[in-house]
C-alpha cells in the first residue's frame, strides 16, 4: 500500500504502526519511530508530532495492521514494507540482474538500471519487524549483485530472527565463486532454503533462455558448491517454450549431478515485463506445458526428490499432480476466470495471474 500522510516535513525514516496503547508501548520501549494512529489523528513518535487529522487518511490506514512496516518520506509518503498479517514478506534489495531471462516478469530496464536499497535502509526496516515472524523472503533483481556488502545484513538477520524460515532468490552464479560460499556459509540465518533457478539441462538451452554467457557453467558450479557446504537448495524450473521439450534431460541431470537437492519447484510463467514482450517465444499454453513436465517429475519422484507445481491452475494438470500443485500466487496478483466462479475447486485452485490471465485461450474449465 502507498499512501499520502498529511504534510511531514522531515526526513525519510521507518516507522512502525501502532493502533493500540500495548504496541505503542512495545514500540516505545525498543526504541522505535512509529505512527500511532487514533480515531482522531495519525501522530509520529518520539517527536509526537501529529502528521494528519484527516478522517479519510486514517480510515485507509485503518487497512493497515499492528506491526506493519512502512517508509516515510519527506513528502508525507508511506511505502508499506512489511505486513504484519501476511505470509508473503520480503526484502526487495535491487533491482539489478547479471541475467536478462526473456521469461523474466520485471521488465528490462529495471534489470539494467535497477534501483538498490541501501544496506542502513534494509537494517532498519529489520530492525522494525517483529522477530517473531514466520517467512522472509530475499530478492531482487539479483540480491547478491551488491556485493559482499550484502553479508553484513544477512548476519543482522540471523542474529534478530533465530525462529524465522528465510527463502534466498538468487540465479546461483555468484556462488561459483567460493570465497562467497564461505562468506554465506558464515551468516545465513539458521532456518534458510536457496531458491535457484535451472532452465535447462545444457549450456545451450540454458544460456539462450538467461541471455547469458556462460551462466549455465556458473550456476551449475555454484549449486554443486553450496549442496557441498550443505546449504539447502530449491531448484526452480519455469517452463516455456525454450524449454519444455528439455524437461526429462533437466531432471535426469538433477537426479544424478545435484544429489542433495531439497526440492524442485516447476512453474509457470508469470507473463508481465519482458516474458509479455517475447510472448511469442516464450508462452505455451497450461496444458501442454503440464503435458510435457510429466515424465521429468516422475524421474524427480523416483529419486526421492520432492517436486512442487507453482502457478498451474487445478483444471490444466491431470488430477494426480494436484496433490503437487502449491496456491502460490500472492493475493494481489491472482485472478480468476468467468468459469471459476462455478467451479467446485476454486477454493483449493491457486489460479492465474493477473498478467497472464489475458494469454489463456479458453483453457480454463470449471470442475463440476
Ligand atoms: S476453473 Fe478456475 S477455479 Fe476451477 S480449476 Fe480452473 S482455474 Fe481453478
Amino acid at each position: 500500500m502507498v499512501m499520502k500522510v498529511g504534510d511531514y516535513q522531515g526526513d525519510y525514516r521507518v516507522v512502525s504502526l501502532a493502533f493500540d496503547e500495548e504496541v505503542k508501548e512495545d514500540l516505545r520501549n525498543n526504541e522505535l519511530d512509529f505512527l500511532y494512529i487514533t480515531d482522531k489523528a495519525v501522530i509520529l513518535y518520539p517527536d509526537q508530532l501529529i502528521l494528519s487529522e484527516d478522517p479519510n487518511v486514517i480510515e485507509l490506514l485503518k487497512k493497515a495492521g499492528n506491526y506493519d512496516v512502512y517508509g516515510l518520506s519527506g513528502n508525507g509518503r508511506l511505502i508499506e514494507y512489511y505486513d504484519d498479517r501476511s505470509i508473503d514478506n520480503y526484502f526487495f534489495i535491487t533491482g539489478k540482474c547479471n541475467s536478462n531471462c526473456v521469461m523474466c516478469p520485471s521488465p528490462d530496464a529495471s534489470r539494467k538500471k535497477g534501483e538498490s536499497s541501501s544496506i542502513e535502509n534494509l537494517i532498519e526496516i529489520a530492525k522494525h519487524i517483529p522477530s517473531d515472524t514466520p517467512h522472509l523472503t530475499i530478492t531482487g533483481g539479483e540480491p547478491f549483485m551488491v556485493g559482499k556488502e550484502i553479508f553484513r545484513f544477512i548476519l543482522f538477520l540471523r542474529e534478530k530472527f533465530t525462529k524465522t524460515e528465510f527463502l534466498f532468490l538468487t540465479n546461483g552464479r555468484i556462488f561459483a565463486l567460493e570465497s562467497y560460499v564461505e562468506q554465506l556459509a558464515e551468516c545465513i540465518p539458521y532456518d534458510s532454503v536457496l531458491g535457484i533457478p535451472l532452465h535447462g539441462s545444457t549450456a545451450e538451452i540454458h544460456d539462450r533462455i538467461t541471455q547469458a554467457a556462460g551462466s549455465f557453467t556458473q550456476t551449475v558450479t555454484g549449486i554443486r558448491r553450496l549442496l557441498k557446504k550443505g546449504f539447502r537448495i530449491e531448484l526452480r524450473i519455469v517452463v516455456s517454450r525454450l524449454n519444455a521439450e528439455d524437461m526429462e534431460n533437466i531432471a535426469e541431470l538433477i537426479a544424478t549431478k545435484m544429489q542433495g537437492i531439497s526440492y524442485v519447484s516447476i512453474m509457470a510463467m508469470e507473463m508481465t515485463g519482458s516474458a509479455y514482450i517475447h510472448r511469442d517465444q516464450v508462452w505455451i499454453p497450461y496444458r501442454q506445458a503440464a503435458e510435457k513436465i510429466e515424465n521429468g517429475i516422475r524421474i524427480l519422484l523416483e529419486n526421492g526428490i520432492d517436486v512442487k507445481l507453482y502457478n498451474f491452475p487445478l483444471c490444466t494438470v491431470k488430477r494426480e499432480y494436484w496433490t503437487l500443485c502449491e496456491r502460490s500466487i500472492s493475493p494481489d496478483k491472482v485472478r480468476y476466470a468467468q468459469t471459476c466462479e462455478s467451479c467446485r475447486m476454486k477454493k483449493i485452485c491457486g489460479g492465474v495471474f493477473a498478467g497472464t490471465l489475458g494469454m489463456e485461450k479458453g483453457e480454463l474449465k470449471k470442475i463440476i
